[in-house]
């Protein structure tokens, strides 16, 4: 199989022909035999047509039809070493309920009304990347989602919704204009396999378990049998967040399947997964599998992939689940294959630099890992690690503090993180990372415990918690690099404690609109710091040169001080004086000469909104408040 004779870049799956022929394609050098099934339902056991497929050179099993086949279900039964399984299509774009059987879809007659104008909104100075999951955004009934579409693709279809329906308090969509995040990052929707498609609607689970990585998951949509209705949901789910002014993020795990038991296994087995040198199953992902990303049929299969989300469904950017379990020229593809059909840097890659264990790889294949991070293709970025767990504690250790929680000794992580890990060190020393492009700044994700839930570890008293959590988003919302957050980051989100809520209840893992609302003071700190990001180039600049705005005046005694170079922007403020206060006693030192205005502090983010000269101080004494962030800026002589 690893044959170059067998590499073959034609077309899979099921093909609508113009001339009005269906031709059914599937790769496997290894079959003896393979047939086409096809079915009218996908529930119904009866099949109304069996056909043979014919061999090709390249190890394709080909058969055609000569009509239309639209909507019609199919599977494959394949022949392989004497055994013979009966699989769905690896290369399926649409499926019935529950992955097991593909159907044949016309694509065109999938877009909703107006999706040929369909555009994503223009980029402005930075892009702050709000991560969501789709059942999660709109189960709360306080959220006010029609009922029919609460946990549904279609809830991002409403742009007005509001507390309880009652017309007051934005909820969903519309309380991500007021937040400010310009994209929104879907947890996994394509296909996976933990929630039963059918079965009861408050069934939850992240979805990092894929079966079908073309096809939308079915439980999102209104009718997961007809596979034309995910498909349509999706694409109105992606047209109107981009008319409401978002981009669109696909997080995809292509490292690893929801079982063995699956088309990409069945149709080629061992093909697609790696095998360790002793003949076990590779398994880095920590979830029963490695696919083999270097194997050139394997590779194709996720590039491929990748460009028919961005061009089928409008996808703006991905975000890659373990993306240390691929390797560097799978990603460089990646990035160059969507740089060419798209623009370059049009579409956003970033991904998580690591695995949850050794993986086999083969033939010298080097990981996509935080330790290869030039090798990557310039346009893609990192999750960085070492700033969320400087900031906060190890994910690791639930008892691990952070600068903002205690721990001593932290302000030259804290420092380097301010640069996003790029450029030189003071001292000449290579950071990890060539410039701010590369790295995601961010506290916390889905993943382990929410920020909150981490704090209440940590920290016993509540109004301490609560200025360590506006600290922690005033140290990332001023330091260099990409900006995420976790969904309700904002507003103290919790899961009960929970540090891995992957498949608890949705009522732990929902959206609490009312604790949105309740805890809406924090959120508009958040707010009031992404509104004010947006208008400071000293830490949206990702070019090489930005860490070389960043200079730094203390990193010691808990304070991390720094003067930036903030020329460039809109703002009317050419420099900014930062001070980072960890300690539990307020700290006073003089400022520069110069005048100064307060742009934000612990509690108001929003001071840089003030007028006139009581909000401006010249050559002053300044305080910092315990746990506590001030940023300044210089006022124009
Ligand atoms: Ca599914």
């Amino acid at each position: 199989m690893n044959d170059p004779a067998y590499h073959y870049d034609g077309p899979l799956g099921a093909e609508l022909t113009e001339d009005g022929r269906t031709v059914f394609r599937l790769w496997s050098p290894v079959a003896r035999w393979v047939k086409v099934l096809l079915y009218r339902s996908d529930t119904t056991d009866e099949i109304f047509r069996i056909c043979p497929m014919a061999r090709t050179e390249e190890g394709v099993w080909e058969c055609e039809f000569p009509t239309l086949l639209v909507n019609v279900y199919y599977q494959f039964e394949v022949n392989v070493d004497g055994e013979t399984y009966v699989t769905g299509d690896p290369q399926a774009k649409a499926c019935g309920a529950n992955s097991a059987r593909s159907m044949v879809v016309d694509l065109s007659t999938t877009d909703p009304e107006g999706w040929d104008r369909d555009k994503a909104p223009a980029r402005g100075t930075e892009d702050i990347i709000y991560e969501v999951h789709v059942k999660e955004f709109s189960w709360d009934s306080a959220g006010g989602f029609p009922e029919e579409w609460r946990g549904k693709y279609m809830a991002f279809t409403c742009p007005n919704t509001s507390l309880n329906g009652e017309g007051r308090v934005p909820t969903g969509v519309a309380y991500l204009k007021w937040l400010g995040v310009t994209h929104i990052q879907l947890m996994p929707v394509f296909d996976y396999g933990s929630v039963n498609e059918t079965g009861r609607q408050e069934a939850f689970n992240w979805g990092y378990d894929p079966v079908n990585y073309n096809v939308p998951e079915g439980s999102y949509a209104t009718d997961p049998h007809d596979g034309n209705v995910r498909i349509r949901e999706l694409k109105s789910a992606v047209m109107a967040l981009h008319k409401a002014g978002f981009r669109v993020i696909m997080d995809v795990v292509y490292n690893h399947s929801f079982s063995l038991d699956g088309p990409l296994q069945w149709t080629v087995p061992w093909y697609f997964y790696r095998v360790t040198e002793d003949g076990g199953i590779s398994n880095g992902s920590a979830c029963g599998n490695d696919t083999a990303s270097e194997r050139y049929m394997c590779g194709r299969f996720i590039l491929e992939s990748v460009l028919y989300w961005a061009e089928e469904y409008h996808m703006d950017g991905f975000r890659f689940d373990l993306m240390g379990l691929h390797d560097v020229g799978l990603m460089n593809r990646i990035r160059l294959s969507l740089n060419e059909w798209f623009g370059p840097g049009e579409k956003l890659i970033y991904g998580e630099p690591w695995r949850a264990g050794d993986t086999a790889f083969e033939n010298q294949a080097i990981s996509a890992d935080k330790g290869h991070v030039l090798d990557l293709a310039p346009g893609i970025g990192i999750f960085c690690d070492d700033t969320r767990d400087a900031l906060k504690g190890s994910v690791f250790e639930a008892a691990d503090t952070g600068y903002v929680n205690g721990k001593p000794g932290m302000e030259q992580e804290i420092a380097r993180g301010v640069r996003a890990w790029s450029g030189a060190a003071e001292g000449g020393s290579r950071l990890y990372a060539d410039n701010p492009d590369r790295i995601i700044t961010y506290v916390t994700a889905h993943d382990n415990h929410t920020l909150w839930d981490k704090l209440k570890v940590t920290t016993k008293e509540r109004s301490l918690r609560v200025r360590q959590n506006r600290l922690a988003a005033a140290i990332c919302l001023t330091s260099q690099g990409r900006p995420f957050m976790l969904s309700g980051e904002e507003f103290l989100r919790t899961k009960n404690g929970i540090d891995n809520a992957y498949r608890s209840p949705i009522a732990i893992n929902r959206l609490d609109w009312q604790r949105a609302y309740a805890e809406r003071d924090m959120a508009d700190y958040y707010r009031g710091l992404i509104a004010l990001r947006k208008r400071l180039p000293a830490f949206y600049d990702k070019s090489d040169a930005a860490p070389g705005r960043i200079h730094l005046v203390e990193t010691d005694r808990g304070i991390v001080c720094f003067l930036a170079d903030n020329r460039g922007g809109e703002g009317p403020w050419p420099e900014l004086l930062v001070i980072y206060n960890a300690n539990d006693h307020p700290v006073s030192d003089t400022i520069p000469e110069g005048r100064w205005q307060v742009l934000a502090d612990g509690t108001d983010s929003w001071r840089w909104k003030g007028q006139g000269t009581e909000r401006r101080m010249e050559c002053a004494t300044l305080t910092v408040a315990p746990v506590s962030a001030m940023v300044l800026g210089r006022v124009p002589e």
